[in-house]
């Protein structure tokens, strides 16, 4: 194997001795690009979930319509803000959703909520072309699944700069209301887009919805400041932009 010199001893050893040191030259990082890569090269159909996984959390999106949710709440139960945020909570944890929870336990109806904790501003969202550009460049068919509602996936995607792109958008309606990460809410939004899981990578910011995509035998890639530890996430990135860039 070739050698590289490398400048390590800036003290003496205990030799007393500085300067040059002889050092193999070692194999790329395991978990290089290149790897990376390889990984998906059987993939040709790519699920991007939405809130915080196509556009980042400074973004002042997502942070509006959990205001919208939770004064949905104490409207809808009549309960105060701290208890409205317990009940959320509760909502996320056992549900998966705060629509879930309401649904269930209060039998809301899902259509009102969904138009009223969507209607928010879209000025703090900025385009981003690199992004844009590679998921162009994505082999095969693209879409969006979100568990928030379609319509309002379009109006996020035309802001970030990535409407055209998707050749579908499936909203918790395309589910029959049923949230992720519920397993038969990924069956019933796969068949009508014709995702082949075996076939298709799964990006999202929350790591329970990435179960049941990875016992579906999907790719999975957790978007998220900080990695999850866990057997269903294959691959952890802070930044989409940049782990993109290195598929394309
Ligand atoms: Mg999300």
């Amino acid at each position: 194997m070739p050698a590289i010199k490398t400048f390590l001893n800036r003290h003496p050893d205990e030799n007393g001795k500085t300067g040059f040191q002889e050092l193999p030259l070692k194999a790329p990082c395991p978990k290089s690009s290149i790897m990376v890569k390889a990984s998906f090269s059987h993939v040709d159909q790519w699920v991007f979930d939405l809130d915080h996984t196509l556009y980042p959390p400074h973004m002042y999106l997502f942070d509006q319509i959990e205001v919208k949710m939770t004064q949905y709440v104490m409207d809808q139960l009549g309960v105060d803000r701290s208890e409205a945020d317990r009940l959320r909570s509760q909502y996320w944890r056992d549900y998966g959703t705060t629509l879930a929870g309401l649904m269930r336990e209060h039998g809301v109806d899902p259509d009102p909520y969904l138009v009223e904790v969507h209607d928010v501003s879209m000025a703090h969202m900025e385009p981003d072309p690199e992004l844009a550009s590679h998921i162009r460049s994505l082999p095969g068919t693209k879409i969006v699944y979100t568990n928030g509602s379609a319509p309002y996936a379009a109006r996020v995607l035309e802001a970030r700069g990535l409407d055209g792109l998707f050749d579908g958008i499936f909203g918790v309606e395309h589910a029959g209301y049923r949230p992720k990460p519920e397993r038969s809410a990924f069956d019933t939004v796969f068949e009508q887009a014709g995702i082949t899981p075996r076939q298709a990578a799964m990006f999202e910011d929350d790591q329970r919805n990435l179960a049941a995509p990875h016992d579906m035998g999907m790719r999975t890639v957790h978007v998220a400041p900080e990695p999850h530890d866990a057997d269903h996430i294959h691959h952890h990135t802070d930044d989409l932009t940049i782990f993109l860039r290195g598929l394309v």
